[in-house]
């Protein structure tokens, strides 16, 4: 083994350009001539822009991703008592705002195949208590939707997307976000897009959006507020909200970001597509499927090896770093019964993992990873 990296699984840093385009953004000033730090209207401009570029009927910016889940659940109403049926094999932070909620995560299982939500283990883990589905676009793929919201649609409940790895990602040839009322994305540092941190709820509907803007800011409607004599300004706050607003400094990043996005989403998905026709027929590795009705955003390049322990020394002997990225969360005490019984997850849970992508390798980083998954392990 060698302590020396040489290629990294994820680019914690921006560009220079998006660095530059951020700063100047940042520092304009506006008609008072000083500068707003707060949430204010580099915020507006950013939602105005993502909604254009990807699509989102209505959104709110928000200070992660996490927070964006946590307000998807209250306003779906989910609370003390209540089950969401979801993903273990993701990142805790899809889970963790259920748990916020004082609700309870029911596991359901994935598709081998894809780390994706499997539609057909949704339906039996309904009950009563049930109020939300949530599924996980693994890498970027997106998952079954059309399947996915069958069941959701025949019992009423609404489907949340975890999306912070599909930023960019269409079903069937229309942005993710539109398949359901519900969808999330990450700003987070290494996300495609990042406002250092940052998360973004879409929408569907007027009312949705306008609770959301209310809530994410203490249950206040910023715009009707009446101002009094004493300087107070009044909204009568009638539902739980919370402080999980953008503020400007992060819209400012993500403006910078903004402009380059579809160089990076197509770069990373040249770099993909090399990983996935030189890796095709390596012995020991079987490659995630790649449905033709859909786009994914290439936040991972996740694959299936044979003898994982070994891949990892082999890869960790060459200097390149590689990744199981998040680990089944049933495996942690808080969300309950540990190892539940879920037999995709457990094959997946041997045999994933990931190797890097992300916009900083160059060329003949790629072509080094192919070379040393093609030397064997
Ligand atoms: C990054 C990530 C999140 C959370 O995003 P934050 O902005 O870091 O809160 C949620 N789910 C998944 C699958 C993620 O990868």
């Amino acid at each position: 083994m060698t302590d020396r990296v040489r290629v990294r699984m994820f680019s914690p840093y921006v560009t220079n350009r998006a660095a530059w385009n951020a700063y100047r953004t940042l520092t304009q000033v506006h008609e008072d001539g000083r500068l707003w730090i707060g949430e204010g209207p580099r915020v507006k401009e950013f939602e105005e822009k993502l909604q254009a570029r990807f699509g989102f009927p209505y959104c709110v910016a928000l200070s992660s991703g996490t927070a964006a889940l946590r307000l998807a659940l209250a306003i779906c109403g989910v609370g003390p008592g209540d089950e969401v049926i979801t993903v273990a094999q993701t990142c805790t932070a899809t889970n963790m705002p259920i748990l916020s909620q004082f609700a309870t995560p029911v596991f359901a299982d994935i598709r081998y195949e894809t780390g994706n939500l499997d539609s057909q283990d949704i339906e039996h883990r309904i009950t009563e208590r049930t109020r939300a589905i949530m599924c996980v676009h693994w890498a970027g793929l997106p998952c079954d939707m059309d399947e996915i919201r069958a069941v959701a649609d025949a019992y009423g409940l609404p489907v949340i997307q975890d999306g912070a790895h599909a930023l960019g990602a269409t079903y069937k040839g229309i942005p993710i976000a539109l398949t359901s009322d519900f969808f999330m994305t990450s700003f987070q540092a290494i996300k495609q897009l990042t406002c250092g941190d940052g998360g973004l709820l879409s929408v569907r509907t007027q009312q949705d959006y306008d609770e959301a803007r209310r809530r994410r800011w203490f249950g206040i409607d910023r715009a009707n507020r009446v101002q009094r004599l004493d300087g107070y300004a009044f909204w009568d706050q009638a539902e739980v909200g919370f402080k999980m607003h953008m503020n400007d400094i992060s819209a400012s990043i993500g403006l910078g970001n903004l402009p380059i996005i579809d160089v990076l989403l197509a770069q990373r998905r040249e770099i993909a597509a090399r990983y996935r026709s030189a890796l095709e027929h390596v012995p020991g590795v079987t490659l995630f499927a790649s449905p033709d009705d859909r786009v994914s955003a290439n936040w991972l390049f996740t694959m299936h090896v044979e003898r994982r322990d070994d891949f990892c020394r082999m890869m960790a002997a060459k200097g390149v770093e590689v990744s199981v990225v998040h680990i089944r969360n049933d495996l942690h005490t808080v969300f309950g019964p540990r190892r539940q019984v879920l037999p995709n997850t457990d094959r997946y849970e041997e045999t994933n993992i990931s190797i890097p992508l992300h916009n900083h390798l160059r060329e003949e980083d790629v072509e080094y990873v192919i070379e040393c998954i093609k030397g064997g392990w």
